[in-house]
């Protein structure tokens, strides 16, 4: 691992958190984080403000949650990565949100179902953790984990999301799409009922959205918000 490689993922993290609270996906707590090339998560503290996270402020944490690196507090949330980290390799960045339609729909008890070309990321199912506590400790970081299984994303009712990818780019696409098909779910509620999009759709949506996708959505808010 070069120097330069764990700085871009420390800019990443911080850049993709002050994104994520512009574009109303997270408010003053929330999170996202990326795995270490070598040891452990980046995540960002327990108090910063989120649209004020900067690349220093991080803290690496190990997969058991102590802090390798940096003197700031860790979320209390912090499990909700580690255990997400730990049952699934595959995964190189783990989001937190408070999306307000996508936890909206899940108080109503509504199915979240893929409806635009976007949800074809969450064709699969995005499972509910029907507890809507905060996930503070291992054990109910390791229950999430469980329930995410090998989502793209998982609901916790009445508190908010949880969202994967391989890269931090290619997580935060996928915080974006599950909420704008959230979005479009709401709205076709309130006139009809909601078709989803089909299998066939959605395995030609998912072989679309690969890294050049991610990199556009990510450009496209980051030169939006002026970031
Ligand atoms: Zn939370």
């Amino acid at each position: 691992m070069s120097l330069g490689e764990r700085e871009d993922i420390k800019q990443q993290v911080a850049l993709a958190c002050r994104m994520l609270e512009a574009a109303g996906l997270i408010d003053f707590s929330g999170h996202i984080s990326a795995r270490d090339p070598e040891e452990g998560i980046w995540i960002h503290p327990i108090d910063k403000p989120r649209n004020q996270v900067a690349a220093e402020d991080l803290v690496r944490v190990s997969l058991e949650g102590n802090v390798l690196e940096g003197t700031a507090r860790k979320p209390s949330e912090t499990p909700i990565h580690t255990e997400i980290y730990r049952m699934r390799p595959d995964v190189g960045s783990v989001a937190h949100l408070h999306p307000p339609i996508t936890t909206a729909l899940s108080i109503a008890g509504v199915e979240f179902l893929p409806v635009i070309q976007h949800g074809a990321l969450f064709a699969d199912g995005v499972p509910v953790l029907d507890d809507s506590r905060h996930v503070n400790t291992p054990e109910r970081g390791a229950r999430l984990a469980e329930v995410l299984g090998s989502h793209r994303a998982a609901i916790i009712r009445g508190h908010g999301a949880v969202v994967v990818g391989k890269t931090v780019v290619d997580c935060f696409m996928a915080c974006v799409y599950l909420e704008d098909n959230a979005r479009q779910l709401w709205r076709a509620l309130a006139v009809g009922q909601p078709r989803p999009i089909t299998a066939e759709e959605a395995s030609d949506g998912v072989r679309s959205y690969g890294a050049t996708s991610a990199k556009k959505v990510w450009d496209y808010y980051r030169i939006r918000l002026g970031l």
